[in-house]
């Protein structure tokens, strides 16, 4: 039985591996088949489609675009953090005009979002700079600055006891210097996917953070009617009975399955090619997207 893993990250977004050398580590571990899905950008899908090609497995060129996942209010009246809504795209082209835009707009957002909680910070006396901010994030080695930086910085200078103090204090959802960010609507993610020839999944429905089951078959529901092609049954945060549960909710509203660890390089524990995804799912998508 020959395995495959369709979710992988590389240096294009924030995993630690160059997508050109991803392909010699899928060979090692006997995968036949990977796809590379960096957050909102397609940069590494020509490099690691052309190492695919010389070590020999199929390649699947991919995209994981962050939606919202809609509001969140609790049965007591109140707005609280809401989950993550991530959509992979495979088979995309890694050319296409509609997800370059998404590229652009998302990287747009991520570098006002942060200088801009950093200046609320500041107007609620809070001596920081941006520039610390950048400083910490480059020096651990990340080109992506976020929130848990801006905690750092904040621990450093006396303003919190640890990062989840900072969050508490100031970062989360609600408190004084959160601001939310610029969220794609999720039909906009799958029409952008399509658009690009590729098929629309739900990646790791268990961060949605749904626990009562009717919501998340009502959220699979309303991403179905806007053309979800999949969902992601197999994934690193899956326990078998979850796994169990979104192939019973696929086969429900007739969705196709996709699996993969969600490998990140260096930055994750998760292996690559841990979650065991037969190959036989990579042939039911590719024939899926061709017909
Ligand atoms: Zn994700
Ligand atoms: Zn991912």
């Amino acid at each position: 039985m020959s395995y495959v893993d369709l979710h992988t990250h590389s240096t294009a977004s924030d995993g630690t591996v160059p997508p050109e050398l991803l392909p010699m580590q899928a060979v090692e571990l006997g995968l036949s088949a990977i796809a590379l899905t960096d957050h909102d950008s397609t940069n590494g899908l020509q490099a690691c489609a052309a190492a695919c090609e010389s070590t020999g497995i199929d390649f699947v060129p991919g995209i994981e675009i962050s939606a919202d996942p809609g509001p969140r209010v609790d049965t007591d009246g109140v707005e609280r953090r809401r989950g993550t809504l991530h959509i992979l795209g495979l088979f995309v082209r890694h050319d296409d005009t509609e997800l370059a835009k998404i590229s652009e707009r998302m990287r747009e957002a991520r570098n006002s979002r942060n200088p801009a909680m950093v200046e609320k910070l500041q107007e609620l006396g809070v001596r920081i700079t941006y520039e610390e901010v950048e400083e910490l994030a480059h020096g651990q080695g990340t080109q992506i600055i976020g929130r848990p930086h801006i905690a750092q910085v904040l621990v450093s200078k006396s303003y919190a006891k640890s990062v989840s103090d900072a969050f508490t204090k100031y970062l989360k959802f609600g408190a004084p210097a959160f601001i939310r960010r610029d969220y794609l609507e999720p039909a906009h993610a799958i029409d952008a996917i399509h658009h690009a020839g590729g098929l629309a999944i739900l990646a790791h429905p268990v961060q949605l953070v749904m626990p009562n089951a009717d919501e998340l078959e009502h959220a699979v529901k309303r991403l179905t009617d806007m053309g979800l092609d999949g969902i992601e049954t197999r994934h690193s945060d899956h326990t078998p009975a979850l796994v169990a549960q979104y192939e019973k909710l696929a086969k429900q509203f007739n969705l196709l399955t996709s699996g993969g660890s969600d490998f990140h390089g260096e930055r994750k524990t998760v292996k690559l090619g841990s979650q065991n995804v037969p190959r036989e799912v990579y042939e039911r998508l590719r024939d899926a997207c061709k017909g």
